[in-house]
């Protein structure tokens, strides 16, 4: 059998299906395979083609030939006293990704936070990612290795899969839209890995365009947007995005996201100390809140090398949260995790540039 040079292969899980039905078709066989060939991919996870024991041994020799699988592989596992569980991933093209488990064992949730790219293009101020640079787009397969070996660290580490997904590790899921709606069909599909949509969360800078584009979509994944800063001049301070995608575009594209859905919208906060937890933060933002059903998730600060930032005390926090809550806003209060083991999204990437460049 000739083998053609790893790099002229196309990785079959980057196929639609009527593209693989139509590669079978010339291949000579019939247009059922495809669906067989997809459970063997999306729902069972194989990364080798010999594992396909349902298919005729010449259509496995022939994929082989004309394809390839290129999953994503653990590279570092780290994990913290907490029990928070970094992981690094190594891509076929050596670029690195990270993915983070997050168990809340008295509620018995076990959440992954998936990257969608690797690197960012966006520079927020206050994150890792952001000072490495945006190397490409991940590709659905890519992004549901990460769920797919979180699941298995998890039922391994905790006896419990996982019971929820964040998409918001490395990258913004907005600028990589195609393949992250593509991992969300296989994730909650029958077909694939029959996760429940209302345990998925997409995080998103809030580019408006493609909110709306999101609402108009069958997928009923959650939206988190992340806001940390209620006024245009603090917000495009530490998110540059800001600069050509204002809170007023952002809002007005929530309201449709709104009446589209019915779904209420998560606002990410970060708590910095000195910046976005003063009394007229806590107005604006009680306003943005009452514009449609909300909720705030306040963030405790993972400081990183060189942010101009440092972790808001428990009291500034607190005073914070509760004049919120006075104010009929819902507000949780995410403590920050993994602190032992750079938990901070991009840190552990960041730790191996040179890998990456
Ligand atoms: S916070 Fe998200 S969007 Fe901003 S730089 Fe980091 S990864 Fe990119």
């Amino acid at each position: 059998m000739t083998q053609l040079p790893t790099d002229t292969r196309r990785d079959i899980r980057d196929l639609r299906t009527e593209d693989l039905e139509a590669a079978l078709h010339q291949l000579g066989h019939p247009a059922y395979r495809a669906r067989q060939i997809e459970d063997w991919l999306w729902r069972k996870g194989v990364h080798h083609f010999e594992e396909m024991t349902n298919l005729p041994k010449d259509l496995r020799a022939q994929l082989y030939e004309i394809f390839t699988l290129r999953p994503a592989r653990l590279d570092v596992l780290q994990k913290s006293a907490d029990g928070t569980i970094k992981l690094r991933l190594r891509l076929h093209d050596d670029h690195l990704i990270e993915s983070v488990i997050i168990p809340v064992f008295e509620d018995h949730r076990y959440t992954v936070c998936v990257s969608t790219q690797a690197g960012c293009s966006l520079s927020c101020t206050f994150c890792a990612t952001g000072k490495l640079p945006m190397k490409r787009n991940l590709t659905a397969g890519e992004i549901i290795d990460q769920v797919k070996l979180a699941n298995q660290i998890c039922q391994a580490e905790y006896d419990h899969p996982l019971t929820n997904i964040v998409y918001m590790g490395m990258g913004e899921p907005f600028l990589n839209y195609r393949q992250v709606m593509r991992s969300l069909h296989w994730l909650t599909d029958q077909r694939g890995f029959s996760f429940a949509p209302r345990r998925i969360t997409v995080s998103t800078v809030g580019l408006p365009k493609m909110i709306r584009r999101f609402a108009d979509e069958p997928y009923r994944a959650k939206l988190a947007v992340s806001l940390h800063a209620p006024d245009d001049a603090k917000r495009s301070k530490i998110m540059p995005i800001n600069q050509h995608n204002n809170i007023r575009s952002l809002l007005e594209a929530l309201d449709y996201y709104y009446r589209r859905t019915r779904k209420e919208v998560s606002f990410e906060y970060i708590a910095f100390s000195g910046f976005n937890l003063g009394e007229d933060d806590a107005k604006r933002l009680i306003k943005i809140c009452r514009r449609f059903p909300s909720k705030v998730n306040i963030i405790e600060y993972n400081p990183i090398d060189g942010a101009p930032f440092q972790r808001a005390s428990e009291s500034e926090l607190q005073q914070f949260a509760i004049y919120l809550l006075k104010n009929g806003v819902r507000v949780t209060v995410r403590k920050s995790r993994g602190r032992d083991i750079d938990a901070a999204c991009g840190q552990l990437a960041n730790k191996d540039q040179t890998l990456t460049a």
